[in-house]
């Protein structure tokens, strides 16, 4: 009697995992390449293979022997997320839904400007630090993205603007680490996929076109310094503790005193003495935009080198404060100006795709029933609204 062969059983063969190469820095993929009894300094060629030639196919890495190509096929690849969608606001902003690894999706946003094209990348799936106005913390958390996750991010943008042809003028000259999550409370993987982005034999971007945006993580941020000279950012959004802690929940562990005075450490590290921190500060109607709050900042940050960016709160479905005024917006800016801090309005962007600051959701496999509070919430106004 024939046997026939067991379909099923094949098909349920595990998939072989490979090591994905996409995460890897130069000298890690010299230690793989070592591991394998090859050259470590073929860790360089495949770096810049992907990362300055865009190429995510081993075999296609022409200067390296064939053999060797084969046999690294065999047990690595370049695994890049997913692209669901890409959308393209009026104003030029571009806006990626990104799938990673376990199903949630990220958004990734592209703003081009007169003089330079700035990335905010994402660092986590949601994020666990839920301030009160910003739509990312609606929907709760789901994990760390991986350092290839992060640095996929940077590929995926420069693939779609042609960026890996050399002859192609760079469109992304700036990335921010301002997407979804906390990006300090994804340390290692972060300044993994920062180094990355500075590293001449992948994006080749300047120590100041990298900037790491922070919540108040304070215990990270002093860590950061030791081992990374990126721009920094604070989003720091109140002028005092009482106010803070109910917009910034991570302000209760880690008050105001203590984020500035790190942000301070963190400059002191810096060789270059002319450096400064962007402080973030989203501006809600009534909630923290009065002549008051401006004074008060105005004094908070008297000895920190600090340049001020305002960002007028951007509402998105179910948010509870509202945008700021015109009139209460120039009050604010005009008491920090003549107090003499550099500051700047940040324009609103991809509005029409709600790619705006403070506006990326993504899908989020919440772990923690944060969205899912927060959608009963919305359907309840939603009846309320109708009832009413
Ligand atoms: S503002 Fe930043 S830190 Fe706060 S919840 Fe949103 S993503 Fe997280």
């Amino acid at each position: 009697m024939s046997q026939e062969p067991d379909v099923t059983a094949i098909d349920e063969q595990p998939r072989k995992v490979k090591t994905n190469l996409l995460g890897l820095s130069a000298s890690r993929i010299g230690d793989f390449l070592e591991s394998l009894g090859e050259k470590r300094f073929r860790g360089t060629q495949v770096l810049k293979w992907i990362h300055q030639l865009g190429v995510d196919d081993i075999t296609q890495m022409t200067n390296l022997s064939k053999g060797l190509r084969e046999s690294l096929a065999e047990v690595a690849e370049v695994l890049l997320p997913e692209v669901v969608s890409c959308q393209d606001s009026v104003d030029g902003t571009r806006k990626w839904l990104i799938r990673v690894d376990g199903g949630s999706c990220i958004e990734m946003v592209y703003i081009p400007e007169r003089d330079r094209g700035t990335l905010c990348v994402s660092s986590q799936i949601g994020c666990a630090l839920d301030c009160s106005f910003c739509a990312t913390g609606k929907q709760g958390f789901a994990r760390d993205l991986t350092t290839a996750e992060i640095i996929g991010q940077l590929w995926i943008a420069a693939k779609s603007f042609d960026q890996f042809d050399p002859k192609t003028p760079r469109r992304v000259t700036n990335v921010v680490m301002m997407g979804m999550g906390e990006p300090l409370m994804n340390f290692d993987n972060v300044v993994d996929a920062m180094s990355l982005m500075m590293d001449d034999n992948a994006y080749g971007l300047s120590k100041r076109r990298v900037t790491l945006s922070t919540a108040g993580v304070v215990p990270e941020l002093d860590k950061l310094g030791d081992v990374s000279d990126v721009s920094l950012a604070i989003s720091l959004h109140a002028p005092n503790d009482e106010l803070r802690n109910q917009l910034v929940p991570i302000n209760r562990k880690y008050p105001l005193a203590d984020f500035i005075a790190s942000a301070r450490r963190y400059l002191d590290k810096m060789p270059d003495n002319r450096r400064k921190v962007t402080v973030e500060y989203t501006l809600m109607d009534r909630v923290n935009d009065r002549d008051e709050h401006a004074k008060e900042l105005s004094a908070l940050l008297r000895d920190l080198p600090c340049k001020i960016n305002l960002i007028p709160f951007n509402p998105f479905p179910g948010s509870e404060y509202k945008k700021v005024t015109k009139v209460a917006l120039t009050r604010f800016r005009d008491i920090l100006h003549n107090d003499g801090y550099t500051v700047t309005v940040r324009t609103t962007r991809g509005d029409d795709i709600a790619a705006a600051c403070g506006q990326l959701a993504g899908e989020v496999n919440d772990r923690t029933k944060r969205q899912q509070r927060y959608k009963k919430r919305l359907e309840e106004e939603q009846v309320v609204k109708f009832v009413g």
